[in-house]
């Protein structure tokens, strides 16, 4: 009954039977008004954003009854380090699954659209400022080259929610969100802990059949799978940390199967280059900690090796997860050169001792005087045809700080000076175009948007923020 959806005809997860989920239904809601909808993803599933009215939009992302039930997808998870049997979809649903034009299959996975056996005491709700959050992290990651999740809708429900850290209670929003799967590291961890080593076989067949069907003739697929979800989640973990992204729970069960970044919560970017930055005011012991993440990332993928051990030898999953590192740093590496508008290839080739000189110079730098992260190389680029001359104190001029760092300055400046002599000035300045982007949503950026929504319904505000997004 989908006017212009047809979610009926790959139910891929579905088929593999109901030890996966349950069958629930969704909450009604007392409004339903459109604050968002993702045309880039409309497009991308061949449907011309023209030709579907707002009516049928709502009916099919807000009103979700036509198609009950759904299903809330079974999972555990290692939080915060401990064992937590008493997860699952709580507030959210797999919707449905669509394959994209580009062949790929997609899901569907609502966020916010009522209770599920696994609620516990929660209101299966989504804060509409939490969907609004969850809108601007997945845009912003996808334009800045970040495997993510997108978001596909954001409909205002009318209901009053209460949380813990707000006095009064606040506005509710149901979203839908498009990635490539809702598996999670967590649903083989569930399936490990109650003992089910033939529910963990049959779903790693179908994980490896949909999402890596490259290995699926190959007599050592399951390592296969191992080997690679390590390499996609290692560039995940560099991705992040050059944008200056910091995801703040990454628990398990936030760690998708297909090396996409999802799930945005209490998430936020860096200012500074500050390594302790912890989003989540939860995280006593800043677990989750910006510099932290490329290790958190390794630990989860070595407790996945406890579930993937009734397939697979942990010797071999062990030399496997050996490549993370070097994935990590390779990928972390070519990133912050290309930010400082280097080819990292042919630096590669060329100096690759002088580029990482470069690097830790840099990185040093940003630690230290804890100027602005994006700022910096947002400058870069306005600062370029300084760089040529000797004035080493040009690009921080404003910056107090000179006279404290002029020398390391100096040094950096001609190191980098000697490494941009070696290419063109147009490429050079593409790039620093390119992967610096001027406008970064950190905290003060989010609180800009939302003050105008929560005061006075204004939505202008954000609207201009999600375009700016786009053309970083
Ligand atoms: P998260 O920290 O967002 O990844 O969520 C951890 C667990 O809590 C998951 O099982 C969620 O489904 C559940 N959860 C989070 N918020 C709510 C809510 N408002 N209502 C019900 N369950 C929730
Ligand atoms: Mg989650
Ligand atoms: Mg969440």
């Amino acid at each position: 009954a989908n006017p212009f959806l047809n979610l009926d005809y790959e139910p891929a997860l579905e088929s593999l039977g109901d030890d996966y989920f349950d069958r629930v239904a969704a909450a009604e809601f007392p409004q339903h008004t459109l604050r968002f909808r993702n045309d880039d993803v409309l497009q991308q599933l061949g449907l011309d954003p023209q030709q579907i009215s707002e009516t049928d939009f709502i009916e099919a992302f807000g009103q979700f009854q036509a198609r009950e039930p759904f299903l809330a997808l079974r999972y555990h998870g290692y939080q915060f380090g401990e064992y937590n049997p008493w997860l699952g979809d709580g507030r959210g649903f797999l919707y449905g699954q669509i394959r994209g034009t580009d062949g790929e299959l997609y899901d569907f996975g609502t966020k916010g659209s009522g209770t599920t056996p696994y609620s516990r005491t929660a209101d299966g709700r989504l804060t509409l400022k939490g969907g609004i959050r969850e809108i601007l992290a997945s845009e912003a990651l996808h334009h800045l080259g970040v495997k993510t999740s997108r978001c596909f809708s954001l409909i205002e429900t009318g209901e009053k929610l209460w949380r813990g850290d707000e006095p009064s209670p606040t506005r509710s929003s149901v979203m839908v969100r498009f990635s490539k799967s809702h598996i999670r590291f967590g649903t083989f961890e569930r399936l490990y802990a109650i003992k089910r080593p033939d529910l963990i076989q049959k779903l790693l067949d179908h994980v490896i059949e949909i999402y890596y069907p490259h290995f699926d003739n190959l007599t050592d697929k399951y390592l296969q799978f191992y080997t690679e979800l390590v390499q996609r989640t290692a560039e995940l973990a560099a991705q992040w940390m050059s944008v200056g992204f910091c995801h703040a729970v990454l628990n398990t069960d936030n760690m998708s199967i297909t090396g996409e970044s999802f799930d945005y919560g209490p998430y936020a970017f860096i200012e500074t280059l500050d390594l302790n930055f912890t989003p989540a005011y939860f995280d006593y012991f800043r677990r989750y900690r910006y510099s932290n993440q490329p290790s958190m990332c390794k630990w989860n993928l070595e407790m996945l090796q406890r579930p993937l051990s009734t397939v697979l030898s942990q010797t071999e999953m062990a030399v496997s997860l050996d490549t993370f590192d070097k994935t990590y740093h390779g990928t972390y590496r070519r990133r912050m050169l290309q930010k400082l508008g280097l080819d990292d290839k042919r630096c590669d080739s060329f100096d690759a001792h002088a580029t990482d000189q470069l690097l830790t110079l840099t990185l040093d730098f940003l630690q230290k005087t804890q100027i602005g992260y994006h700022t910096f190389f947002a400058e870069l680029r306005h600062q370029f045809s300084s760089l040529w001359c000797t004035d080493a104190g040009h690009i921080l001029r404003e910056s107090s700080l000179i006279a404290e760092y002029s020398a390391q300055l100096e040094t950096w400046r001609q190191l980098y000076n000697q490494l941009l002599q070696k290419d063109k000035p147009e490429s050079i300045q593409q790039r620093l175009k390119s992967h610096n982007p001027c406008t970064v949503i950190t905290r003060p950026t989010i609180e800009a948007v939302w003050d105008p929504i929560a005061i006075e319904n204004n939505w202008q505000p954000f609207y201009e923020l999600l375009a700016s997004l786009k053309n970083p």
